[in-house]
Parts: C-alpha cells; sequence; structure tokens
C-alpha cells in the first residue's frame, strides 16, 4: 500500500477501526455488508474505468501543469465580468478557509450567527445601492435572477391582468446575451410571450405585464429609464432593471429611477472571473413582494432572552414547504460569493467604494478623449465603464491585441467594446492606446490628465447616501477586518469543528489539495468568454470531468451548466421536455414524483411547464408501485417523466428500481434520477444501470464542493445518448447538443472554477478510492445505526435490514412526552454538533449521514451525545429541562443566578469529550415567527425590532 495515497487521506476510518465496526454491525467482511445492501441485480460487474489515483504531490504538478495552458490576458470583454481585487484579508480569512467554505445553509440559526450576520451585510449592499427595501441573500447568477424577477412578476400579476391575459414582457435590446436567453428558456414552459425591441420606440400597451432593462446598457451606453418606467406603470406594467451595482456608486439607482425590480452579479465586489463562476447574483425589490420573492432572506428575530438573533426570514415561500406552489425552485445558491462581496464591501466602506467606480470611470474618460483625439468615433454619449468604439478592421485589431495579450469585446467586424475595471491602470490604458492607433495606423501618444473626467449628465449621477451603516466604517484596517473574520467565523459550527451528518447533504472532506488551484491565477483569472485557445487547461479540465462523470453515470454525455442541484433538475426536464417535442410529443406534460421527494422535484417540474402528480409510498418507505403503476397507465397518453431519488430518500435501495422504470418506459415517459445519494452509487451501480435517462448530481455533496455556508454548488446533468442531443448551449460560447435547448445558466460552464475540486477529487480517487469511498460511507451508517438502534426507532432499511449511506431516526413517540425533534437538534448544539437533517422527508425525525471522511471515533462521540440526549427525554418530566433550554450559551451558565433544574455542568459539559473542543453558541433558542411578523432584512438600529 502507497502511504501516499490520497484515499488515505480521505476516508475516516483506518484498517483497525473497519473490522471493529464489521463487528459491531454483526458481519464479515466489507463485501458482505455491500452484498446485503445493494439489489444484487444493479450491482456492477467492473470496477470503474478512470485512470489510476495520482498522489496529492503528482496533482498538484499536474494541475499547475494544466493551468499554464491558460493564456492570462488583460480582459476588457465586460459582458457581466470583471477583473477585480479580491482583498487579501478575505482571500486568506474567508476563501481559503474551511470554517467559512465547509459549513452549511444557516437553518440551524443558533450556530449560524457569523455568516447569517455577512449575509445580511450583503443584503444591506444590495439594498443600499439599489435602493429598494428588500434583498435576498444571493441567486446563482445575473441571467437566472433576471428569470427569477420575471417569473416573480408573472406570478404577481394583478387579477385585472390575470384576467385579461396580459402574458407578454418586453426585453430590452440593451440586454446581455447570456441573460436574453436565460428568458427564451424560462418564459417558454410558463406561456410568457417575449417582446424583444428597442425601449425608445417600443409601443407597450395592456397586454405587456413587465419589462427588463440594462443598466448600462450591454455596449455600455448608460440610458435614463426614468419616463420610460412612469409610462408603464401607467399600464400596471412592472419594471425590472438588471443593473451593474458598482457603477450604482455614482449612478442614479434603479429604485430611483422607479424600477420594482433590480438585479444583477456582485462579481465585480471582488469575486474572481473563474471563467464564469461562480459569483453571487443580487435580487432586490419592494417590501410587498416578500411572499413572491425567490431564494433565501436573513432576517432579524430575538432568541429565547430577547436578544438580537438572525435567522432565515419567511421560509414558508421555500420549495421545502411549498413544493408545487413555491416561488422558485432554489435551494443551493452563492452564500461564499455573497459572504465575500458583502466583506468587500464592509472592508472598503461606502467611500472606498465610491472611489473604485470614479476610478474607473476616469480612466474610462482618457480613453475616452485619447480616442477622440485620434480621431475615432466612440458611440456612447453616456457612460460608465464601457466605450462603443468603430474602427476600420476588427480581425486586424484582434491579431494585434492578442499579440499583445490583451481581449477586447468585437461587436460585429467594425464595432468593439472596451470595459474599464477595478485593475486597470493609466499604463494599461497607453496599452490600449497603442495597439488601436497602430491597427488604425494613426500615431500613438502618451496620455494626460483627464479635463472633463464625468461622461453622467446630472440627473443621472448619485446623489443618494449608501453603506451609511457602522458596520461599513469600521474595519477598514487589516487588524480590525481580519479580527471581525474570526469574530464571526467564530459563532458558527463548520466541518472544522465536527462532523455534519446531514442526510441528503453528504458534508464530505472538502480536501486542501482539492481548494488549492481555485487561489491560482491561471485557474481563476479566466473570463468566460475569452477565446476557445486561451483557455486550454480549463477545456480540458471540464472535458475531463465530463468523461469522469460519464463513466461514473453509465451516461453518454455530461452539461456541467447547470450552477445548483434544482438547476440541475430543471436542466433535465427540459432536455426531456424537448425530446418528447422532437417525437411529435410535445404534449407529454405529466410528471409523477413520489411523496418522498426533495421540494425542489415538483418545484422544478412546474418550472419545466409540467403537471406534478404525486404517487404514494408505502409501509415500508417505499414507493408504492401499485400505485406508480397505476398512475403511469391512468396518464400514458401524457406521461413525460417520473422524477426519482435513488437511493430513495430514505436511504434505501429499493429492490423494484428496475421494476419502476420499466413501468415509466412502457408508458412512454422519460426517468429523471435525482442523485443527491450518488455517494451511495459510486462505483457499485449507476442511474444507467438502475434504468434511468438522465441525472443530475450535485457536486457540492458527492464531488467534495464544499457548501460554502449554502452554496456555490453545482449541478451538472449526465444524460443517455437519446438525449445527448439536447444538451444547453450558451449563445457567446457555443456548449451542448446539435439541438441544444437555450441556455440554463449564464456562463457557457456554469461555475466552472469550482468544477476544478470534484476533478481533482476524482483524480486523486481513481476508480478504486471512489468505490473505496462509496463503501466506506455505506459502513460508517450502517455502524452508526448499529450503535443507535438499541436507543432509538430507526425508520425504513432494505430488505436485509440495512442502511444505504444514510438512515433515519425517529423522535416522534416523543411527542407524547412533550418533546419535539427541535428539542433534540438544539441540544446536540451543547454538545458541539451540528443536527442532522430535521424532518426530511419525514416529520419528527432526523436523518443522519456521517459520510466516508468520519472516523469511528467522531462517530462515536456523535452517537454518544444522542444516547446521553436519550436519557435526558427519559428522564423528561415536563418541568425545566436542559433539552428545552437549548442551546445554553455562555452568558446564561455564567449568570449570577442559576435557578434551573439541573447542574450548569450537566447543561454545557454532559460528557467529557464536550469540554476538549468546547463550542459556545452565541445566542439562545431564535424565534421565528417574531422575525417573520417584524421583518428586518438590513442592518439596522436595534430599536427597529425589539418590541416595545
Ligand atoms: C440537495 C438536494 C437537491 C437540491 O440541490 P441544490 O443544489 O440545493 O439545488 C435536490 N434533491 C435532493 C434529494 C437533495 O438532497
Amino acid at each position: 500500500m502507497r502511504t501516499d495515497s490520497f484515499v488515505l487521506r480521505h476516508l475516516g476510518p483506518g484498517q483497525n477501526e473497519v473490522s471493529e465496526m464489521l463487528d459491531t454491525i454483526g458481519v464479515n467482511s466489507l463485501d458482505e455488508l455491500i452484498y446485503n445492501t445493494i439489489p444484487s441485480d444493479i450491482r456492477l460487474k467492473n470496477v470503474l474505468n478512470l485512470p489510476e489515483a495520482m498522489s496529492e504531490n503528482e496533482f498538484a504538478s499536474h494541475i499547475q501543469k494544466l493551468g499554464n495552458k491558460n493564456k492570462q490576458f488583460k480582459s476588457y470583454i465586460g459582458l457581466g465580468y470583471h477583473p477585480t481585487t479580491l482583498p487579501a484579508v478575505i482571500q486568506r480569512n474567508i476563501f481559503e478557509n474551511p470554517s467559512w467554505y465547509t459549513s452549511y445553509t444557516p437553518y440551524q440559526a443558533e450556530i449560524s450567527q457569523g455568516r447569517l450576520e455577512a449575509l445580511l451585510n450583503y443584503q444591506t449592499v444590495i439594498t443600499d445601492l439599489t435602493g429598494l427595501s428588500l434583498a435576498n441573500s444571493s441567486l446563482l447568477d445575473e441571467g437566472t435572477a433576471a428569470a427569477e424577477a420575471m417569473i416573480m412578476l408573472w406570478n404577481a400579476r394583478s387579477s385585472n391582468q390575470k384576467k385579461n391575459g396580459a402574458n407578454k414582457f418586453f426585453v430590452s435590446d440593451t440586454l446581455l446575451p447570456q441573460t436574453k436567453d436565460i428568458l427564451i428558456t424560462r418564459s417558454e414552459p410558463l406561456g410568457i410571450e417575449l417582446v424583444h425591441g428597442n425601449h425608445t420606440d417600443v409601443l407597450l400597451n395592456e397586454d405587456f405585464y413587465g419589462c427588463i432593462l440594462q443598466y448600462p446598457a450591454k455596449d455600455g451606453m448608460v440610458f435614463d429609464y426614468t419616463s420610460f418606467i412612469e409610462k408603464a406603470h401607467t399600464m400596471e406594467i412592472n419594471i425590472v432593471v438588471a443593473a451593474d451595482i458598482l457603477s450604482l456608486a455614482i449612478l442614479k439607482s434603479p429604485a430611483e429611477m422607479g424600477a420594482d425590480v433590480a438585479v444583477g452579479t456582485t462579481q465585480r465586489f471582488g469575486i474572481p472571473l473563474g471563467f464564469g463562476g461562480p459569483h453571487a447574483a443580487y435580487f432586490a425589490t419592494h417590501e410587498k413582494y416578500k411572499r413572491h420573492i425567490p431564494g433565501r432572506i436573513i432576517g432579524v428575530t430575538v432568541d429565547a432572552d430577547n436578544n438580537r438573533a438572525l435567522r432565515m426570514a419567511l421560509q414558508t415561500r421555500e420549495q421545502h414547504i411549498k413544493r408545487e406552489r413555491a416561488t422558485s425552485n432554489i435551494c443551493t445558491a452563492q452564500v461564499l460569493l455573497a459572504v465575500m462581496a458583502g466583506m468587500y464591501a464592509v472592508y472598503h466602506g461606502g467611500e472606498g467604494i465610491k472611489y473604485i467606480a470614479r476610478q474607473i470611470h476616469s480612466l474610462a474618460n482618457i480613453l475616452d478623449q485619447a480616442l477622440l483625439k485620434l480621431g475615432l468615433e466612440q458611440e456612447n454619449k453616456d457612460f460608465f465603464d464601457t466605450l462603443k468604439i468603430k474602427v476600420s478592421n476588427t480581425d486586424k485589431l484582434k491579431t494585434l491585441a492578442e499579440e499583445q495579450e490583451v481581449n477586447f469585446n468585437y461587436i460585429d467586424e467594425k464595432t468593439i467594446s472596451i470595459s474599464i475595471n477595478e485593475t486597470t491602470t493609466e499604463s494599461d490604458i497607453e496599452q490600449i492606446i497603442d495597439i488601436l492607433a497602430h491597427s488604425e495606423n494613426l500615431y500613438s501618444f502618451k496620455i494626460t490628465d483627464c479635463p472633463v473626467c464625468l461622461s453622467i449628465p446630472k440627473e443621472l449621477q448619485r446623489t443618494s447616501p449608501f453603506l451609511t451603516h457602522e458596520v461599513f466604517k469600521k474595519y477598514h484596517s487589516e487588524t480590525e477586518m481580519m479580527r471581525y473574520i474570526k469574530r464571526l467565523e467564530r459563532k458558527d459550527i463548520s466541518l472544522a469543528d465536527s462532523m455534519i451528518s446531514l442526510g441528503s447533504c453528504t458534508m464530505k472532506l472538502n480536501a486542501a489539495t482539492e481548494m488549492l488551484p481555485l487561489s491560482m491565477s491561471n485557474w481563476n483569472s479566466i473570463h468566460p468568454f475569452v477565446p476557445v485557445n486561451q483557455a486550454q487547461g480549463y477545456h480540458e479540465m471540464l472535458k475531463g470531468l465530463e468523461a469522469q462523470l460519464n463513466e461514473i453515470t453509465g451516461f453518454a454525455a455530461t452539461s456541467l451548466q447547470p450552477n445548483s442541484g434544482a438547476q440541475g433538475e430543471y436542466a433535465g426536464l427540459m432536455v426531456i421536455r424537448a425530446f418528447h417535442k422532437s417525437n411529435n410529443d410535445g404534449h407529454r406534460n405529466i410528471c409523477l414524483i413520489p411523496a418522498s421527494a426533495h421540494g425542489t422535484n415538483p418545484a422544478s417540474a412546474v418550472m419545466a411547464g409540467m403537471k406534478v402528480v404525486v404517487t404514494k409510498t408505502s409501509e415500508t418507505g417505499n414507493i408504492d408501485v401499485d400505485d406508480l403503476r397505476e398512475k403511469a397507465i391512468l396518464h400514458k397518453d401524457n406521461l413525460a417523466a417520473l422524477m426519482v431519488t435513488y437511493p430513495s430518500t430514505h436511504g434505501v435501495f429499493e429492490s423494484e428500481i428496475r421494476e419502476i422504470t420499466r413501468i415509466i418506459h412502457n408508458n412512454g415517459g422519460q426517468v429523471y434520477m435525482d442523485g443527491a445519494n450518488m455517494n451511495a452509487q459510486v462505483g457499485l451501480t449507476n442511474p444507467a444501470k438502475i434504468g434511468a435517462d438522465v441525472c443530475h448530481l450535485n457536486l457540492h455533496k458527492t464531488f467534495a464542493i464544499p457548501h460554502g455556508g449554502g452554496g456555490p454548488g453545482v449541478g451538472p446533468i449526465c444524460v443517455a445518448s437519446h438525449l445527448a442531443d439536447f444538451l444547453p448551449s450558451n449563445p457567446v460560447i457555443k456548449t451542448g447538443g446539435i439541438k441544444a435547448i437555450n441556455a440554463i445558466s449564464a456562463a457557457p460552464f456554469g461555475s466552472a472554477m469550482v468544477d476544478l475540486i470534484s476533478y481533482s477529487y476524482i483524480k486523486m480517487l481513481g476508480g478504486s478510492g471512489l468505490t473505496e469511498s462509496t463503501v466506506t460511507a455505506i459502513l460508517n451508517a450502517n455502524y452508526l445505526k448499529s450503535r443507535l438502534e438499541k436507543h432509538y426507532k430507526i425508520l425504513y432499511a432494505g430488505e436485509k435490514g440495512f442502511a444505504a449511506h444514510e438512515m433515519i431516526v425517529d423522535f416522534r413517540e416523543f411527542k407524547a412526552k412533550g418533546i419535539e425533534v427541535t428539542d433534540i437538534a438544539k441540544r446536540l448544539m451543547d454538545y458541539g454538533f451540528h443536527a442532522p437533517t430535521v424532518s426530511f422527508p419525514v416529520a419528527g425525525t432526523l436523518m443522519i449521514e456521517p459520510t466516508e471522511s468520519e472516523n469511528k471515533q467522531e462517530i462515536d462521540r456523535f452517537a454518544d451525545a444522542l444516547i446521553q440526549i436519550k436519557n435526558e427525554i427519559d428522564h423528561y418530566d415536563g418541568g425545566d429541562s436542559v433539552l428545552k433550554n437549548a442551546p445554553h450559551t455562555q452568558a446564561m451558565l455564567t449568570a449570577d443566578d442559576w435557578e434551573h433544574a439541573y447542574t450548569r455542568k450537566e447543561a454545557a459539559f454532559a460528557l467529557d469529550f464536550v469540554s476538549e473542543n468546547k463550542y459556545w453558541p452565541r445566542v439562545r433558542r431564535v424565534n421565528d415567527a417574531y422575525g417573520d411578523r417584524h421583518l428586518v432584512c438590513s442592518c439596522n438600529p436595534i430599536e427597529d425590532y425589539i418590541e416595545q
């Protein structure tokens, strides 16, 4: 055995531990365990056909070499992506810090106050700069944020508009091409009719319910939309403005122009280009849309002691509650990137942001003056950072520019645009002038200072203040900034503290070697729209990852474009839809979904224009095959698809899965497999083997991309050969099949930069290491099950009594005593643990998934904590209790008064191991209902939310 094998670092249990665990489970070998777990008819015969695993050292030099094939040119391409400077203090303390990047979506608010505060800062940045009162804590990218706005306004149409069938949505020519393309994808299944045109001459009428405009326009012109919006409003038409967030520091805000929704990317706030992502998109609107707004909103509330506390607000809008009636399918968003963008604003403050925006604007002006002097025509009268220039020959210019390692945006044979960014210097401007002069056979010259450095008319200049809250004034020295970040970091539980056994979420190791390439400039500084020959490293890596995923799923082709699992669901269903259409089966629109499915499944089906028919779950937790057959036959003329999670959301390899997929195919449907549980399959079975046609994978679960506190994620779809032609495209860089559907995400390859993590994960494990990981995940789950089942009821198991990679522990029997599953979730915090998944897929239960990366010791600590809690439940008599008062804060435990029925030690150090690494919750139990009644979603003074 090579001791430098990465698999030894990735897996928790060592050899001795494995045999002890097998003993506890009561099997003789891992083979016997797997034989008992996975039905034999779906087992793979051969090991995965992947290249041999690389050691960490070998991988490091491989990825360095591959990265050198990406060319780091100066990018003035713009189109929604700009070079920027990530402050080193943020890079080192957040971006490269596992305490930030390995944490989970802040559902357990008490152990998430740090990132909740960071997200509240982010929302404040957005509401301040857009002028709108309510912002969410990020969406996936600008294009999908625009689509969400189009759909939100669609759902919020007045009863008059609904009655009159107002279904037109005006799309201005000013819009970015990738945004336009996503609007096409997303409007069609819902019956929204897009009308493209020029906002200066479009004739709006009562058939329209909304419009979208870009500000500044895609090639740089700054239009004043005020009177257009005013006129539209007289016809009840609502307006979305897609705005460059940085430009708003010196431009009049969308709200001041009358916009109803503002969307855009916050990439310019210090986030690396990363060949297209991940970046956080923003979404802001008026408070009146608070029940319609997509995505997560962070809000202020109080805890059990009436102290200020934060949590995710208005969750009843979301798909995990509302399912097919949800406001969107957004689950994973872009939390880590939103945190970083918010911190960029904290570090620079309002003055700093204004300075950066002005600096960019004045360099653009210097260039504009120089063009005038050269005699070249610049078409944008009013601009922020982008100039549109007439040239005599773009081919010649392009050749000259690329020789100088410079990229412009080439619009047509005679027109280019140049977007100035935060990193641009005066000597860069001189280089641009040189290139243009050379290409046009003109004399170049040295620039002088700019006499007029403002090209924004008075009525469009920003006069309203922003970032006035003290958080944007206090942390401008690096010392203070570092300490602020650390202070927030210590409030949260991440994988750097203890295991996070969230069922369905697969919180495994995110290895440092997998993360390192993200910090290399030859990977993180590439614009998504550079010519293919400048991104050879990326193209090779992405092709490699596609091939790896094809092999793992047994499918023929992969699209890496969807940037979350739910986006993958939507993409997969749209591919199925296109397939049916191409067979003249466009009427097929019924989507069967088992009752136990994740909430994103029905939400995505509705977005894809499908009608959801729910199928029953049997007593044993499996799909009720008779019910499924009956419904498939009943709908056989219109059956489009089945969405099925495998192994099931109950953590079981259902043995009838092949029969289930056969039934669907026999009735004309396609099988969509939700791959969130792929961690139980890799190397042992695969979606093709069970009879599926398409699946999404959550690279941020199974394939080691960290959760980032709720994003980024990547949700590629893998398809059988008959669906490959339909994989999604991009309007700028061609991707996908020959009959490609329109874009799903803004960037051609979605969040390409973090694909490096999954690529390296697979490279360093190889076929056998991946399989060993799956086996170990199943071992760990069954070991934990063996330890817990003496104390708790475990819901569901496979035919032979084994779990797959996760299990459901039932707490419903304690309800009669007055103990809720939430009490257990909160009490685990006192033991230093993040709760497992609460009440999904069964209310009143916890779903536990230890993953392969945890060792026996850690699993034992977790089991000991749950067993001790069982003891506490047994002693509960309805009175004062550690369970009901959990979590316990330091302030509570060190107060002079202590009048509880248990000791302080029982509260804080109930087991010996806790004191070695004590985690202190910073707030007591948060009050969700209070916060929803008094909605505050930005950094406001304390008086705003304490009830008088
Ligand atoms: C996580 C998950 C999803 C959604 O993935 P996101 O990346 O959060 O959009 C869908 N289905 C299941 C079963 C999941 O666990």
